[in-house]
């Protein structure tokens, strides 16, 4: 058996395995568009930018079964 060297999931509904989506930000001013991030909860916005501290990324896995989408954190490395 090969081994899944990726970090993808299975539906929990269907078992089967979710394909990754990208997420994105409509900027809502501009024609941007950014990946989804997040930051902790009692994250405070910065004195000088004004912004909140971005802890990481959301990645999303759908499954194309049913249409689940899951969300998950990217975690910084360390
Ligand atoms: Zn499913």
């Amino acid at each position: 058996m090969s081994e899944n060297k990726n970090n993808n999931k299975n539906c929990p509904d269907c078992d089967r395995e979710m394909t990754q989506i990208r997420l994105i930000d409509k900027v809502a001013h501009g024609v941007q568009h950014r990946p989804f991030e997040y930051a902790l909860r009692d994250a405070k916005p910065g004195k000088w930018t004004d912004r909140f501290p971005i802890k990481g990324r959301i990645a999303g896995m759908m499954c194309d079964e049913c249409g689940r989408v899951m969300l998950y954190a990217e975690l910084a490395e360390k």
